[in-house]
């Protein structure tokens, strides 16, 4: 279903969006990172008022914003070699802060990997969480969530010349050894279908990525937006299986009941949706490699 655009047809693609947003452009924008991205800027609201001691309010009058996202993962959170942060959760949380009047240089962006999200929430190290988050009720026990924002689903990742792995079910009589990242809803729905032996963790995604190259494991799980990612950055040397067995549906974390919160990033979403910063986000991003042209999910009420 999803397949690779030529990269001149994505340029040409992000320089007309660059036209558009510069032709209804208003104040400031909060701006893409480098690599190729800078045609597109989420907005930043002039003097946003917030009632007082909410979030929002506290947020926004401190001018800056602490959130919780991969550094690992193309197309949806990456942390450049320069330092510039890319992706599609990464616009997600720009357009929220841009809602907050904050811009993109005072987001100050924490590494958090999948088993850490609920604890750095629950700590009050990050304000939020956008870092390719599922929201379910286990977690939704030390969290609350705002979204979904996008829907993904988990696949799997092998060596372009493997022709044995076809799916979850051919995992087992093949005796394949799968990598995930700790603490992810993948680590978990791969036990149904493998033997508890043939299962590797890591924290991070990245390093299951280098344990195939290195055929340590004969395919890596997760959802397949990071696993696209991950295909387009090996230089042909993987691909995706194509055939998504589960739904994940990705939220923005943030502390358990805070749901005045929940509401204004839903409204953000909607807006983002409506005035076509959302579509532009992802056409930057993920977009870029994905054919998928996603619509902003049915959002979840806020509790
Ligand atoms: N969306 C899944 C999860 O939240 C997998 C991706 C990840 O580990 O970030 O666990």
């Amino acid at each position: 279903m999803r397949s690779r655009k030529p990269r001149a047809v994505a340029a040409a693609l992000a320089a007309t969006l660059g036209l558009v947003l510069t032709a209804c452009g208003s104040g400031s924008t909060n701006q893409l990172g480098s690599g190729g991205q800078d045609s597109f800027q989420a907005p930043v609201a002039e003097n946003p008022s917030f009632e007082p001691g909410t979030t929002m309010a506290k947020l926004s009058k401190q001018g800056s914003i602490t959130v919780g996202t991969k550094f690992d993962q193309p197309l949806f959170g990456l942390k450049g070699l320069d330092g510039t942060m890319q992706g599609f959760d990464i616009e997600i949380a720009r357009i929220i802060a841009g809602q907050l009047g904050i811009p993109a240089d005072k987001i100050n962006w924490v590494k958090t990997p999948s088993k850490s999200r609920e604890a750095y929430i629950e700590q009050d190290r990050v304000d939020m969480v956008v870092a390719t988050y599922t929201i379910n009720d286990k977690r939704a026990q030390r969290v609350s969530f705002a979204g979904p924002y996008y829907n993904a689903g988990q696949d799997l990742m092998v060596k372009k010349d493997n022709t044995e792995i076809t799916g979850p079910e051919s995992l087992r009589k093949t005796g394949a050894k799968v990598c995930s990242a700790r603490g992810s809803t993948p680590s978990e729905e791969i036990k149904k279908y493998i033997d508890p032996a043939n299962l590797v963790l890591f924290d991070v995604y990245s390093k299951c990525a280098d344990a195939l190259r290195t055929g340590q494991v004969d395919a890596v799980t997760t959802d397949n937006v990071i696993l696209l990612g991950l295909v387009n950055e090996s230089g042909g040397k993987f691909k995706l299986v194509g055939k998504p067995f589960t739904e994940e549906p990705y939220g923005v974390g943030i502390t358990k009941g805070d749901t005045e919160f929940c509401q204004f990033i839903h409204q953000s979403l909607t807006k983002a949706a409506q005035n076509g910063t959302y579509q532009k986000a992802w056409e930057a991003t993920a977009g870029k490699v994905s054919e998928e042209n996603p619509k902003l999910p049915e959002l979840n009420t806020c509790s």
